[in-house]
């Protein structure tokens, strides 16, 4: 029988986010420097054994759902075949993925089989130029073929994530919402975070209101009921639907408007620390107790975390002095996104 895992101001803790490697092919300007990132050490990052172990501890403790990101999940090998024996264990719990989507041709068919909850792309841009130049190495051609792949086999509903940055994709929000429509995914928007001081600029970060009056016939759009918002389901999105064509989108506030009173997520990095929060440097280290399959001492840490978890974040525009949003692990890609 499952547990329930609650923190101090009862907010049921059921969602967790498991980065499975830091390492990434591309080198995104909102997440990495253009140097990129010094990889974190094979030795201290958590094995695919480490994680099974992990994920039996977590349905234990009441998580009903585990999405797997990164880093860039797909280069990791094995990752796949990890996901297979994940759902093995674990029949009834509900797996998603993020992904930048450049190795998803390759996997389509294989991950059609195993009734993911869902499958996140991330696409910022539909001009190949300035995917490149967002990417850094990306080719937006291999990832259009990617969702395409994923699409037809339709065993995965797929959603698409975009990060909105002033002078980047500002201009593409119409145009990623009629590409959204034409391939029948949920296209999210997503605020630019102030995680790293070296990447994040306020020139850049669009408010989400603002994002929403550039949405194409702005009147026709309606704020989804409660129940399809930021709920367990939804994920922190508020969503819209277009009263005319039915099409929903989602903005990720997690900037202007937090959402901390309805948060239920974890996030494991992939050294296997347990944060509370993105907002915030506070963890547990979970590694020796995973090596030493010590179910006692991983589900202490866990609940260590829970404990920690903060009323809210400190979310919000950085103030001029203030680093203190910024975050020691700075990068999405070492967190967890
Ligand atoms: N590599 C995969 C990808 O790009 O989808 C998974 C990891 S990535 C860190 C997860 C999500 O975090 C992506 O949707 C990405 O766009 C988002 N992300 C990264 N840095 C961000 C930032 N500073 N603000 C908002 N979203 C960010
Ligand atoms: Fe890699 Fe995803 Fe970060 Fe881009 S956002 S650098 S694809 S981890």
């Amino acid at each position: 029988m499952a547990g329930i895992m609650q923190d101090s101001f009862g907010r049921v803790l059921d969602y967790v986010r498991i980065s499975v490697t830091d390492r990434c092919n591309f080198r995104c300007i909102y997440c990495m420097p253009a140097e990129g990132i010094e990889w974190i050490p094979h030795e201290i990052i958590l094995t695919y054994e480490d994680m099974l172990f992990l994920c039996s501890i977590l349905t234990d403790l009441g998580v009903r759902k585990i999405r797997f990101t990164g880093g860039e999940p797909f280069v990791r090998k094995g990752f796949v075949p990890f996901l297979e024996s994940v759902k093995e264990a674990h029949p009834h719990l509900r797996i998603a993925v993020t992904t930048n989507g450049s190795l998803l041709e390759k996997w389509a068919e294989r991950i059609s089989g195993l009734g993911l909850d869902s499958l996140n792309v991330s696409l910022d841009t539909l001009n190949a130029e300035k995917f490149l130049q967002t990417t850094r190495t990306g080719d937006l051609q291999r990832v259009l073929r990617g969702i395409d792949a994923v699409r037809q086999t339709k065993g995965v509903p797929v959603k698409l994530n975009s990060v909105v940055m002033r002078d980047f994709n500002f201009d593409e929000i119409a145009a990623l919402v009629g590409f959204a429509a034409e391939k029948d995914a949920t296209l999210r928007f997503i605020e630019f975070m102030p995680l790293d001081k070296d990447v994040w600029s306020q020139s850049q970060f669009v408010p989400a209101e603002e994002i929403l009056s550039r949405l194409p016939d702005p009147d026709q759009w309606m704020s989804c009921p409660s129940k399809e918002n930021r709920s367990n389901i939804c994920g922190p999105s508020r969503y819209f639907r277009n009263s005319v064509t039915g099409q929903r989108v989602g903005i990720i506030s997690a900037v202007s408007d937090h959402f901390c009173h309805l948060c239920n997520r974890l996030r494991v990095t992939s050294t296997g620390v347990v944060r509370p929060c993105l907002f915030g440097n506070f963890g547990v280290p979970l590694l020796e107790g995973l090596r030493a399959k010590d179910a006692g001492a991983v589900r202490e840490g866990i609940l260590h975390a829970v404990s920690r978890k903060p009323r809210r974040g400190a979310t919000g525009v950085p103030s001029e002095e203030g680093a203190e949003a910024f975050q020691e692990e700075r990068h999405m890609s070492q967190i967890g996104g």
